[in-house]
């Protein structure tokens, strides 16, 4: 019988803690603010942007929010991201991705101050994610390591193939599983043979962005397997990248989509604002 590993379950415990430490912090006088910007208006990162700023109200993080048109320069958002890294009351700062095209990704995350940055993904916050310096670290991959800890999976010596190598989600889970005393295989789109690597796993983690393309054939007995995809199917149901069904009798531990990893990233965006009073 496989363990269903319940990333609701998990997110409201660190939500739950989160609360508690922010009225730890008021009471001494510290207010926690998240800026949230959202440039246009993709219903999908609308969705996003609402869920966090609920969050926020849920924890007790104020929240400021900017809605900017989707003709927006980049010089105009520019100038907004400098005007928060310079007002002290807030703590952190987030930019709803991705950003119209006409905006270069790179330049904005690279504008938000190093000390601000709750999502992670400054090269600052990757350069000490990779030689193990306290930084902020991207949230999906940061919540995957709490939903193997508080299920207690242990991490130390397991072969794990994270499937994935994009700069949000699989490069750094990489290095945290690094962190952890895995012995780390990165697969990607170029990969050989990816189903003897796979089937090399103790733990698998998958973020590829392809439907249900992993099934049993990809799967160790035993194996924990971390589904990071997240698809809304013609049926409206909402699957990850794995063939569950298939798939879960084959495993120890699994996390189902959705209810796994999803829930975790906002959890984890919480935490980082928290923490933020202690790595400014
Ligand atoms: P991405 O498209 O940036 O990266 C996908 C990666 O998969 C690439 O590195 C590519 O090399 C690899 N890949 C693609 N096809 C492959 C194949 N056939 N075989 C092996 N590797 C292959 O995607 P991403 O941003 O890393 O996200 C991955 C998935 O996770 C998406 O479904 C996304 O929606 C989801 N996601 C979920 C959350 C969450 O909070 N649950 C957060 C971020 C991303």
């Amino acid at each position: 019988m496989y363990q269903i590993i319940d990333g609701k379950m998990i997110s409201t415990q660190i939500k739950d803690e989160c609360k508690e430490r922010v009225a730890a912090y008021k009471e001494q006088g510290i207010d926690i603010c998240l800026a949230v910007i959202q440039v246009g208006n993709d219903p999908a990162s609308s969705v996003y942007v609402n869920n966090k700023k609920k969050a926020c109200e849920y924890i007790g993080i104020r929240s400021l929010s900017y809605e900017l048109p989707e003709e927006t320069t980049q010089e105009e958002l520019i100038s907004l991201i400098e005007k928060l890294n310079a007002d002290d009351s807030v703590n952190g700062i987030l930019v709803q991705l991705p950003v119209p095209k006409h905006i270069d990704e790179d330049i904005i995350i690279s504008t938000i101050s190093p000390k601000k940055d709750v999502d992670g993904f400054h090269t600052q916050s990757v350069g000490a994610l990779c030689i193990g310096q306290p930084g902020y670290v991207s949230c999906t991959p940061a919540g995957i390591i709490e939903l193997l800890k508080r299920s207690n999976i242990s991490i130390e010596g397991k072969e794990c193939v994270v499937i994935g190598r994009s700069n949000i989600v699989g490069k750094p889970m990489s290095i945290l599983m690094l962190r952890e005393n895995a012995t780390v295989t990165i697969a990607h789109s170029r990969t050989k043979d990816l189903k003897d690597i796979c089937k090399r796993a103790d733990i698998l983690i998958v973020a590829i962005g392809r439907p249900e393309m992993i099934t049993s054939e990809y799967i160790k007995d035993g194996a924990v397997v971390i589904d990071v995809g997240i698809h809304r199917r013609e049926n409206n149901k909402l699957c990850g990248d794995v063939l569950f069904d298939d798939v879960a009798p084959h495993c120890s531990a699994i996390t189902p989509v959705p209810g796994g990893v999803g829930p975790m990233t906002i959890a984890m965006l919480m935490k980082n604002c928290v923490d933020s009073v202690s790595l400014t």
